[in-house]
């Protein structure tokens, strides 16, 4: 595995509205470094405790950001310095965030993740969720939280057609969102959505963020 080759063929091949968050989790600190030589800074893991010990050890210009599931009683250990959170799902997780944030004087960036995918998982809104979430307006009372836009996984299948309608599905659900709840508030900006296997699709159909790890670190 080149990490540094990986990312630049990868970036070559990327519009510019696109960033890269490089999906670290399972690899070691000096594959990390190897892709931060390469020019990469910002990195995506899934796992509070793994993250924290990776923050600690590499370089302060790093841009972490958290893609899993995140439990309300390990916030406060990523509040200090996470710089976005993709996997928002619940507003109980949203008033910890707040106050994690509050008590580290921060206004902390999430997405909301909606569930987009045919497959079971605890994680996400649901579409109906997501829309009722943003009509209740209970997020506008936060002050140490931003809601930054969405991310969504599509189902791990080779049916591109079904990917492609699972990404066009989130993405009208974030336009419909933007203009009914976000109109003239730049903040609402990233859709995160697209990894290894599927980010052609994704960014064909808006993404603005993919995460890719296997494709530039190897396998897990
Ligand atoms: C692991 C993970 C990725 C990266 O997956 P690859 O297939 O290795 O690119 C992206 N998003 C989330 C939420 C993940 O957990």
């Amino acid at each position: 595995m080149n990490i540094a080759s990986n990312i630049k063929t990868l970036r070559v091949s990327l519009p510019p509205q696109v960033r890269v968050v490089a999906v670290s989790k399972f690899h070691p600190t000096e594959q990390i470094r190897e892709a931060y030589g390469a020019g990469q800074r910002l990195f995506g893991e899934s796992r509070v405790q793994e993250l924290v010990a990776k923050q600690q050890e590499l370089p302060r210009d790093i841009e972490w950001h958290f893609i899993g599931t995140l439990q309300r009683n390990k916030v406060k250990q990523i509040a200090p310095f996470v710089t976005l959170i993709h996997s928002l799902d619940s507003e109980r997780l949203m008033q910890e965030i707040e106050k994690q944030g509050a008590a580290c004087g921060r206004v902390i960036p999430c997405l909301l993740q909606v569930h987009i995918a045919e497959e079971e998982t605890k994680s996400g809104f649901s579409p109906d969720e997501c829309r009722r979430f943003l009509e209740g307006n209970r997020w506008r009372e936060c002050s140490h939280l931003q809601i930054a836009g969405m991310m969504g996984m599509a189902t791990y299948t080779d049916n591109r057609e079904q990917v492609r309608r699972e990404f066009r599905q989130l993405k009208d659900l974030f336009d419909e969102s933007k203009a009914k709840h976000f109109a003239g508030d730049p903040s609402f900006r990233e859709l995160s959505m697209g990894m290894s296997a599927d980010y052609p699709i994704a960014i064909e159909e808006g993404s603005t963020l993919i995460r890719v790890g296997t494709l530039i670190f190897g396998d897990r």
